[in-house]
């Protein structure tokens, strides 16, 4: 088992199925062109391969699969074939909705027990400024037939100061009532993002929202995983939310995460620039394959951070976030 310094372990495999994405949200892509179909992208045979590898390897409970975005990917159903053999513990995904409604039942079939959709905004003039593709109606469909099949659902919304700040408080109320916890995630000095002024200009911290609800309601924090990004909190007899607060109150000596990028790379961090190419050692014979894979998961644990997260000019989407 692969143990750091500070006791992490790899628990949390993040799988980027594609970087292709339907939207171009202002916080992941600067000029706003969707990335429809990226290139060099691993085989269904190839994702399965690696991910087998990976959680022999390091022990693995949790998958989720991220993007840009997984539910656009024509390899989604076979990936999700493939991975039920491995009886990885726990299957998530996280999605921006706009195929949900359509996708669940494969998701559902192929036991994925946990699904992030990510809003930002119940505004529809809002919505298009900030994720400038997609339809909200579909989206809020989608949470709609993904509440009603019962699966654990949560809702991510990126608070940006000039974009969507007064919706914390309708967003958190949208969620409240629908019983669904909502994360709020502090914004994140990746991609463009990473230099310039443009993380201040939109920057919208946990206090900042904690005084916007606190005018609303009274609320105490609650408990959370070891490993969990998320501060908790609970409003009594309404329900709970969340803040990722990568800023304000970082999480990386707890951090358990790992991701393979669609083009075939393991990252060890989101923060750090060094990346581990896996695709030509899935062709060895098993042995050889995961003994090549226990040296790059031992590399890549060198990767995360001591403290906290640092900013990254890597595009979100093509790690998966
Ligand atoms: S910045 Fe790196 S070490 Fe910190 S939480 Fe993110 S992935 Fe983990």
């Amino acid at each position: 088992m692969y143990q750091d310094p500070y006791q992490r372990r790899y628990r949390k495999l993040r799988v980027s199925l594609t970087a292709a994405c339907n939207y171009a949200c202002t916080y992941c892509v600067p000029d706003g062109k969707k990335l429809l179909k990226a290139k060099h992208e691993m085989s269904v045979e190839q994702f399965i391969q690696a991910v087998s590898l990976i959680v022999e390897s390091a022990g693995i409970e949790q998958l989720r699969i991220t993007g840009g975005e997984p539910l656009l990917s024509n390899k989604l159903e076979a990936f999700l074939v493939g991975l039920k053999p491995l009886n990885i513990p726990e299957l998530c995904l996280t999605t921006n909705g706009q195929f949900l409604e359509q996708k669940l039942p494969a998701l559902l079939d192929a036991g994925v027990s946990r699904i992030n959709v990510s809003l930002d905004t119940l505004d529809p003039v809002r919505f298009k400024e900030i994720c400038r593709g997609g339809d909200l109606n579909v989206v809020l469909r989608g949470i709609d037939r993904a509440i009603e099949s019962g699966v654990k659902l949560k809702i991510n919304m990126v608070p940006l100061k000039q974009h969507n700040a007064d919706q914390v408080v309708p967003m958190l109320e949208y969620c409240l009532e629908r019983g669904i916890e909502l994360r709020y995630i502090e914004l994140m000095k990746m991609g463009h993002l990473a230099q310039g002024d443009g993380f201040l200009q939109e920057f919208w911290s946990m206090k900042s929202l904690l005084d916007q609800i606190s005018e609303r309601y009274d609320y105490a924090p609650t408990q959370a995983p070891v490993d969990s990004t998320a501060v908790r909190f609970q409003i009594p007899g309404k329900g709970e939310f969340g803040v990722i607060a990568n800023e304000s109150k970082p999480f990386c000596r707890s951090c358990s995460r790992l991701r393979l990028s669609s083009a075939g790379f393991i990252y060890g961090c989101l923060s750090n620039t060094r990346r581990h190419y896996i695709a030509d050692l899935l062709s060895l014979e098993r042995d050889k394959g995961l003994a090549s894979m226990h040296q790059i998961l031992t590399n890549a644990m060198k990767d995360k951070q001591d403290l906290n997260f640092t900013g990254e000019t890597t595009v979100m989407k093509m790690i998966g976030g």
